[in-house]
């Protein structure tokens, strides 16, 4: 059995799920036997109701959407298995308040038949009931035959059910009839088109193994919602290629013309992060809007999803006003947005800052505020090497993160150090122009805990260095500037020798340089000593658990990994000595 999901018995898992679903959820209420779900609160008599269903696995889709001003009610089958029509029978009589009962169907053969008995069922006990399919998946698509018939079963049912569910729920709401409930579900149904994508499979309760098999660096494109294979597989892309490759397959089937109005869904598949779901709606807001077309309204999150499925699924729905009215309409189904958008705005600019580096043109040009030509600078050199150094070992940092940490570190370095221009920093004005670049680069640039210790620590390095007039790289500048810096990053951190950080590199080397400024030694045999005081720092922290930052909630697990913040360090005074 998988160990990556909750089980308790596969074959108790969606009983189960209900359990703990209706425990939590005020106006639900289990009917178990034959097993469907409604309202707690009665329906309002003489009101038209909607029903829906299907296999689960697909939460919040169905039982999500139940509540005021959207699903009376909902029949769930076992795992991505229908229900049968003996439950949809008891629930129809259940919902319907003497108006009829609107069935909203996704197109899948054993959905359509047990909907289809169940209506046969409730017209023998004169309850009108109207169906509605919803059949909006493009890549299921085999067209029709000479008589207009759709060629097989037909396009599959997928996201575009919310869509019906939310617009039949609320013209229910408002007092509609039974025929009016159901035109305006069909008017939705035809007017959406769907096509998913899947970045890893699912995996069914109780399985050894994901439904389809995908080998690293495939995409799965076309996929159902069931973990049955897509149309089509490909090379991993980039998420904008991906999102107009959706879009444009979805447009040919909609067709509409210039100016037309769409609802945009962005749907993820169960184990997609919402943040890569607002990525994928920022490309699709852009790519229709080049296309000519109007994004009335939006919605993006995990609401019809494959178990735990890593993908996602675009749907684009023709609109009206009639239909936007009703979108807008208030509903109390929990799945259902709270503030869903009223109004597509234009994404903004990608990324938090796009401006340029942080080493401006002035440390290039032709002369020095000292009035001596531009050249090389010490202590530019020194810092150019170490940032490339500690770029070229990304890789290696973010591993020693994720082992004990949480695997950012690496990333922090170069989201800081990558902004850098390095051959400006070689040859920069002075040496506290060169710390406050690193500094910024730091501050401005890289987030986590070492973005804003490095960022101190380097401008505390400036500080010392601003104060002493002279341009060399000074033992007792930098003595001076690293102790400030050392109990700056102490202040704020709380950090002592041995709790498994950068002070532990730190701290002897500062201890190295002090001591250096008494006796007579070359800054040269200085920073050495200063650079094996460090090193020897770093190394110890291999054999010890961490007390704080992020390793220190893994405990015993962080022993044997090298802290990558006192590794940093350590090569930082190593640089400083090949340079002196
Ligand atoms: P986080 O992911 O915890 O925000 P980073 O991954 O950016 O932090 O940085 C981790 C490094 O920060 C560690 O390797 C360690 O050297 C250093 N660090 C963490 N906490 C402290 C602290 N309180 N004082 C000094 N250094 C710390
Ligand atoms: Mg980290």
């Amino acid at each position: 059995m998988s160990h990556t999901q909750f089980v308790n018995e596969p074959k108790s898992f969606v009983a189960d799920a209900i359990r703990g679903l209706t425990a939590c959820t005020d106006d639900l209420a289990w009917h178990a036997d034959p097993g469907y779900l409604t309202r707690r609160t009665p329906p309002e008599p003489g009101t038209v109701a909607v029903l829906s269903g299907g296999g689960s696995g697909h939460e919040p889709m169905h039982a999500g959407f139940i509540g005021r001003g959207m699903l009376a009610g909902a029949c769930p089958g076992l795992v991505f298995t229908s229900p049968n029509a003996l439950q949809i029978d008891a629930a129809t009589r259940a919902v319907d308040a003497g108006a009829g009962v609107v069935h909203v169907v996704k197109n899948y053969t054993g959905d359509v038949l047990n909907f289809r008995i169940a209506a046969d069922l409730a017209g023998e006990r004169d309850i009108a009931v109207e169906h509605v399919l919803v059949a909006d998946d493009v890549a299921s698509d085999k067209g029709t035959d000479e008589a207009g018939e759709a060629v097989g079963p037909g396009m599959r049912g997928t996201a575009a059910t919310i869509a019906v569910e939310k617009i039949c729920g609320a013209s229910a709401e408002r007092g509609d009839d039974l025929a009016t409930v159901a035109a305006l579900g069909r008017r939705v149904a035809d007017g959406a088109r769907s096509m998913a994508v899947a970045l890893r499979p699912c995996t069914l309760p109780g399985a050894d193994e994901p439904s389809f098999d995908l080998p690293e660096g495939q995409i799965e494109i076309g996929i159902g919602i069931h973990g049955e294979r897509g149309t089509e597989r490909r090379d991993a892309m980039p998420a904008r290629e991906l999102v107009r490759l959706l879009a444009d397959r979805i447009l040919d089937a909609l067709r509409p013309a210039d100016g037309d109005r769409l609802i945009a869904v962005v749907n993820g598949l169960g184990a997609t992060h919402p943040l890569e779901l607002h990525l994928l709606f920022g490309e699709l807001h852009d790519h229709l809007t080049h296309r000519g077309l109007i994004v009335e309204r939006s919605l993006v999150g995990s609401f019809t999803t494959a178990l735990d499925m890593a993908g996602a699924s675009i749907t684009l729905i023709r609109c009206d006003d009639e239909i936007l009215e009703l979108w807008d309409a208030p509903t109390d189904a929990p799945a259902w947005p709270n503030a869903p958008s009223r109004r597509a705005l234009a994404p903004g600019t990608t990324g938090p800052s796009s401006d340029g580096g942080t080493m401006t043109g002035d440390a290039t040009g032709p002369g020095r505020p000292d009035g001596r030509p531009a050249g090389r600078n010490a202590v530019g050199e020194w810092l150019g090497a170490w940032a490339r150094r500690v770029i070229d070992e990304e890789p290696a940092l973010t591993r020693l993160d994720r082992q004990a940490g949480d695997g950012d570190f690496g990333t922090n370095m170069v989201a800081a150090l990558g902004r850098l221009d390095l051959d400006a920093l070689r040859t920069a004005s002075s040496r506290s122009q060169a710390f406050a670049a690193v500094s910024d680069a730091y501050l401005g640039h890289a987030g986590g805990t070492s973005g804003a210790l490095f960022g101190v620590w380097f401008r505390r390095l400036g500080g010392a260095a601003a104060e002493s007039g002279t341009e060399d790289l000074s033992v007792v500048d930098l003595a001076r500037g690293a102790r400030s810096g050392l109990d700056a990053i102490t202040a704020l951190g709380g950090a002592r020798v041995g709790d498994k950080t950068m002070i532990d590199a730190l701290d002897p080397a500062v201890r190295a340089l002090e001591a250096g400024v008494g006796n007579e030694a070359s800054p040269a045999a200085v920073l050495s000593s200063a650079a094996e005081a460090a090193a020897q720092g770093a190394e110890a922290t291999e054999g010890i658990t961490a007390r704080r930052g992020r390793a220190s909630y893994i405990g015993e697990a962080a022993r044997g990994v090298i802290d990558p913040g006192a590794l940093v360090m350590a090569w930082l005074f190593e640089e400083a000595s090949r340079a002196a």
